[in-house]
């Protein structure tokens, strides 16, 4: 058996094709969407995850500005430039890309992004709203997974779902729009004893961890759907998911591909997020 790669690329230029149309007739209406991205740091990875999102924002006709605050920023600098651009009737969406300078919290400094303008869900009052019920933007990465998920037709409703990781980011927001759908949802993390047992008694793996190929055949039941979020940078400068995709492609009955699975929905939502918020 050899698992079906769950593509994330034809739903993501469907999701761009749709926000550039209305990206087009916000700015003819002399709205244009525009996301600002406050970055802190020298990253590399972190950089190039930032000019992907600028090229994407150009080809979709979504303004893009790079906010490049130096890895020197302060904690104080940061927060008053994230209330700046909340305050800024041009800006729509506002993102603060991560890794961030010593001392810094994400979940603290998100809270001086307007909840209206937070495309990447990252203000605390964003997942509270989310884990009520109540409408507002969840993180791109961890609607792309559901998103994915809906793309290729996977039942959701009283399925077994096991998510890996529980950051703020990526795992809770999954638990919660996964919970949602009606899923019965185990979280996982770096204390869950027997981490097999519980990925292996799953119909759907979520594997947003952040260790290339820490979860193997193993892991995985024979058939299930596994969405690999991991973006591990190799030695040759490529990227590596979560899965160890040599022994889960043999075992798995669908996974989505490091490359090409939920990266690109990542940034495409960015844009959905970016126009809607422009919209309102
Ligand atoms: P994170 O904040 O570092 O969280 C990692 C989570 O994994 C933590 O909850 C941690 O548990 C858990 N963990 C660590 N080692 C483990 C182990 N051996 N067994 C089980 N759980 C373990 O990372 P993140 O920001 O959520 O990102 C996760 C991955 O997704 C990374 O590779 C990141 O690059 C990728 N990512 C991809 C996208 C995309 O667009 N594709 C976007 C965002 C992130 P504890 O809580 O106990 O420490």
């Amino acid at each position: 058996m050899s698992a079906i790669a769950l593509s994330g690329k034809e739903l993501a230029a469907a999701i761009r094709a749709e926000a550039a149309e209305r990206a087009a007739s916000l700015t003819s209406a002399g709205t244009p969407p525009k996301l600002s991205v406050v970055v802190a740091t020298a990253d590399e990875s972190s950089a190039w995850y930032v000019r992907s999102i600028a090229r994407a924002a150009g080809k979709a006709g979504v303004l893009c500005d790079i906010v490049d605050l130096g890895p020197e920023a302060t904690p104080d600098d940061i927060r008053a430039r994230l209330a700046a651009l909340s305050a800024d009737a041009s800006v729509h969406g506002i993102m603060l890309q991560t890794p961030l300078p010593e001392g810094a919290v994400l979940e603290d400094l998100a809270g001086a992004i307007a909840v209206e303008k937070d495309v990447d869900g990252a203000n605390p009052l964003s997942l509270g709203r989310l884990a009520a019920g109540l409408p507002a933007f969840a993180p791109a990465t961890a609607e792309a997974v559901v998103r994915i998920l809906d793309e290729h037709r996977i039942e959701l409703t009283g399925r077994h779902i096991a998510v890996v990781g529980r950051s703020t980011v990526v795992g809770k927001p999954a638990a919660h729009l996964l919970l949602d759908r009606n899923a019965t949802v185990t979280v996982c993390h770096s204390r869950t004893k027997d981490l097999a047992a519980v990925t292996s008694a799953a119909d759907v793996v979520v594997a947003a961890v952040g260790r290339a190929g820490l979860l193997t055949a193993e892991h995985i039941a024979p058939g299930a759907v596994v969405v690999d979020v991991g973006t591990n940078p190799t030695e040759d400068g490529g990227l590596a998911g979560d899965v160890d995709t040599a022994s889960v492609t043999a075992r798995a009955g669908a996974l989505t591909p490091v490359p090409g699975g939920v990266g690109p929905v990542t940034t495409a939502l960015l844009l959905q997020h970016t126009v809607r918020a422009a919209g309102r």
